[in-house]
């Protein structure tokens, strides 16, 4: 018996009650490697590009992977071989991608707060594009441009005003939110930039949102794009591509976003009946490639009974898993060993981490059916978790697995203490 645990996951699934990863068993790498332990399904990964790229099929269309989401060097290898660009926002991140051996000329660098340093770094590298997201930023690039005596590639982010409907802490496109130029001074700001000579415009993008989970705000989005990309052009300004941001959602508890390929088929059909269906295209999908193609499996230290709940205690915490304590977000968290007693044995815990916050929890009322030594898998772990993780509490980095079939990669050791304390100078 094999059944996936989250619709259309099927690489990871029970077999025999024991909870694996493709061909790994869970057990099997906690027992090698330890836990906390992020585990990855490299098949997982490919499943949900090829989604993206079934809906580009035939279109002169790149992916540019949005690499905070997830940022360890062998996952960047992944789509990096895959074909993909990527979507960066520091100049780390664009070390990182060279690192992982990726095309500079590929990489779009978005974010609000780029420093004279990050793009020099970033022209030297030759990057594909700067999304400018401030008026202000504009005459920084250039001034730096001109410095080295090259032309910065542009982009500008355009706030298009539209209500992603997800949580307001990842709502991006929205009036009031600190990213993107106003819709109504675009075609300024482009009339602007077209006139410096460090600048040179190629595109035009936008990115509204996170764990989007209705099409309705990307045509929306969409058009308002497309009308000012009629405008831009018609005050003589060409814009070779036309990059529609990332932001698709993944399911975690019963969510239910379009599909990436059909949300596309929908969005390019709009494109062409506007006539822009042979633009150059981008997106900068991150969490809907890597999402739900990772677990952390972690330990159930104690269980502890209390007067108004009970609290299982395990070994990962808000350092190694931060969504529920940023966005109090949902994860799903399951037994790596299932047994027929569970339903009847459950009880009602807040699944906690050993960090001294309050806030420092992984699940709330999860009916589970463990006892200390028990595995628990934190499901949907592959997006912006090891990526958001610190050392708070003094807790090392866990460790990282990445699952191709029956062979298991360690991409990323544990962190020692020597790893946490470099660079620190006693008195
Ligand atoms: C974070 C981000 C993305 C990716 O968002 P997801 O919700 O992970 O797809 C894309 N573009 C920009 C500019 C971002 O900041």
């Amino acid at each position: 018996m094999s059944a996936p645990l989250l619709p259309g996951q099927p690489h990871i699934h029970y077999a025999q009650d024991q909870l694996q990863v493709e061909g790994c068993s869970l057990h099997d790498l906690a027992a090698t490697h330890g836990t906390p332990l992020f585990v990855y399904s490299k098949a997982s990964m490919l499943d949900a590009l090829a989604a993206y790229q079934r809906g580009f099929a035939g279109r002169n269309a790149r992916i540019c992977y949005a690499m905070k989401a997830n940022s360890s060097l062998a996952v960047l290898q992944l789509f990096a071989r895959a074909g993909c660009g990527f979507d960066i926002v520091s100049g780390g991140e664009l070390e990182r991608v060279l690192a992982a051996g990726a095309d500079a000329a590929k990489v779009i660098f978005s974010g609000v707060g780029k420093t004279r340093a990050e793009m020099a770094r970033a022209l030297q590298a030759g990057i594909g594009c700067f999304n400018v997201e401030s008026e202000a930023e504009i005459d920084v690039l250039n001034e730096v441009a001109l410095s080295l005596g090259k032309r910065a590639p542009i982009s500008i982010r355009v706030n298009p005003n539209v209500d992603p409907k997800t949580h307001p802490y990842i709502s991006t496109g929205l009036k009031g939110n600190k990213f993107g130029v106003a819709h109504e001074r675009t075609l300024l700001t482009y009339q602007r930039a077209a006139a410096l000579p460090g600048l040179q415009v190629v595109g035009i993008d936008c990115h509204i949102g996170s764990q989007i989970t209705e099409e309705t705000p990307y045509l929306d989005a969409m058009d308002r794009m497309l009308d000012l990309v009629e405008a831009i052009e018609a005050a003589g300004i060409a814009i070779r591509h036309i990059d529609f941001g990332g932001g698709l959602g993944i399911n975690y508890n019963g969510d239910t976003p379009p599909a990436a390929d059909a949300l596309w088929h929908k969005l390019l059909a709009k494109l062409d009946a506007r006539g822009f269906g042979q633009r150059h295209l981008m997106i900068e999908p991150g969490r809907s490639l890597v999402g739900n193609a990772g677990v952390c499996v972690t330990e159930v230290l104690y269980v502890k009974p209390g007067e108004q709940k009970n609290f299982c205690i395990v070994d990962a915490a808000m350092n190694d898993l931060p969504r529920p304590a940023m966005y109090q977000a949902f994860h799903g968290i399951v037994p790596l060993r299932r047994s027929a007693d569970d339903e009847q044995e459950a009880q009602l815990f807040d699944v906690v981490g050993p960090v001294c916050e309050s806030g420092d929890w992984l699940g709330r009322d999860r009916s589970l059916h463990v006892r200390a030594g028990d595995k628990l898998a934190v499901l949907s772990a592959g997006a912006y978790c090891m990526s958001m993780a610190s050392h708070y509490n003094s807790r090392p980095k866990a460790a990282e697995v990445l699952v191709d079939g029956e062979q298991a990669h360690l991409i990323r050791q544990r962190d020692s203490f020597a790893d946490q304390i470099r660079g620190e100078k006693l008195l």
